[in-house]
């Protein structure tokens, strides 16, 4: 559905998985797209390209989300470049296989400070520089890409588990703080995504290197692995008109858990 037309968003971590396919999938919308990546200019660029194809402006952006300075420099330079941003995707995020899913007694200060720095500061550096400008807008939307794990908190998955809910908790503050000045803020949590985030967790959990995704689709809810669109069309719809009248939830797509 469109209806995205005149609105700007940055989207963190938008050159691969479920990033790239809210940034995609914004685009056809109707929205022009701000694309944020870490460390794959590559990936990052072949994103641009597909948001131009439908007709849309794309701006990238290189920035460590975990680093304030370089975020701060990244909003005010999206801002200028694309006028305004109205609509926040903070999707970046290092998953509990990147750390080696330390114990919580066992993870090193550095670990935590790893997690934490890209799965929370980095919504945090996000959130205060793009949320004051956004005031200004007829509406502003921030959603924050979650996950299941903070319902499991299962052993191993401390420090992820931790990272997002404390992003989760901010959210919902910063609903009720921002909602006199017409900004909506949602987490959607997904359950396992098809993506080298998630391939990376089965490797981890099955100790084979070599995932095939397809081998789970049975197992899977519906028959498939949860597919990036289908978080894509989440936020499109939380951030859309129809989505209007919502602020403040927390929507799991994960096809009703196992
Ligand atoms: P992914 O395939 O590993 O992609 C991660 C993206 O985040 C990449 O674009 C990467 O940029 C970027 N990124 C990582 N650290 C960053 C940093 N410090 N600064 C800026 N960008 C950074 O992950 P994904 O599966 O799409 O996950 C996206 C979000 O969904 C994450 O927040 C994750 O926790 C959440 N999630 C995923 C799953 C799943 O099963 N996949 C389940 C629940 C929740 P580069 O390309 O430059 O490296």
């Amino acid at each position: 559905m469109a209806g995205l037309e005149g609105r700007t968003a940055l989207v963190t971590g938008g050159s691969r998985g479920i990033g790239r396919a809210i940034c995609v999938r914004l685009a056809a919308d109707g929205a022009d797209v701000a694309i944020n990546y870490a460390n794959n200019a590559e990936a990052a660029n072949e994103v641009a390209d597909e948001v131009r194809a439908l007709g849309r402006r794309a701006e990238v952006y290189q920035a460590d989300v975990a680093d304030r300075a370089a975020v701060e420099a990244m909003c005010e330079q999206a801002v200028g470049d694309l006028g305004r941003i109205d609509i926040l995707v903070n999707n970046a995020g290092l998953g509990s296989a990147y750390v080696n899913r330390p114990k919580i007694t066992e993870a090193t200060t550095e670990q935590y400070q790893t997690l934490l720095g890209a799965n929370l500061w980095g919504a945090i550096h996000t959130v205060q520089a793009l949320v004051p400008q956004m005031r200004a807008a007829d509406r502003g939307d921030v959603v924050m890409i979650s996950s299941v794990a903070t319902e499991g908190m299962a052993p191993g998955y401390g420090l992820y588990a931790l990272s997002k809910a404390a992003m989760e908790a901010m959210a919902h503050t910063l609903a009720k703080e921002e909602r006199e000045h017409g900004i909506r803020v949602n987490v959607v949590a997904p359950g396992l995504v098809d993506t080298d985030m998630g391939r990376a967790l089965v490797s981890a959990l099955t100790g084979h290197d070599d995932v095939d995704m397809r081998e789970r689709d049975a197992s899977s809810p519906f028959g498939y692995v949860c597919e990036p669109a289908d978080i894509a069309a989440t936020v499109a719809h939380l951030v859309g008109e129809d989505g209007r009248y919502i602020t403040n939830q927390k929507i799991r797509v994960n096809g009703g858990g196992f």
